[in-house]
């Protein structure tokens, strides 16, 4: 018997697609009735697609995650997420991020920005 992939519990789980993107992972029924994701989800929302949660869909409000013993709000998590204390889970963050791109052989330069793209001057 496997964990849930979300509250870790270990009880019986189902397969089911994730709502962040094409992949399955294992719920307990507890998690899939609550809709709620994994919380290594929530941090790639806040730091990886969004700009510390800022950006997103509006629909990333619909997530709940597992935290702490209890179901948390995309909300609710953010709010906690802000906090002063957790500074360093944004320096984590970047030290990671550095680190794959040094890995990469990446420069995290900000690339220039493209020129505006007119179709009227194509003509
Ligand atoms: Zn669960």
């Amino acid at each position: 018997m496997c964990g849930c992939d979300v509250c870790k519990k270990e009880t019986e789980v189902h397969t089911a697609a994730c709502g962040f993107g094409a992949m399955s992972l294992g719920y307990c029924m507890e998690c899939i009735r609550s809709g709620a994701e994994p919380e290594w989800g929530f941090e790639y929302l806040y730091g990886d697609v969004g700009n510390k949660g800022e950006g997103l869909a509006a629909r990333v409000s619909d997530f709940k995650t597992w935290k702490d013993g209890k179901y948390w709000t995309w909300d609710e998590w953010v709010t906690w997420r802000r906090l002063p204390e957790q500074k360093h889970l944004d320096e984590e963050h970047d030290r990671q991020m550095a680190k794959m791109d040094a890995q990469a052989g990446l420069d995290r330069e900000d690339p220039e920005p493209l020129p505006d793209f007119d179709t009227e001057d194509d003509n």
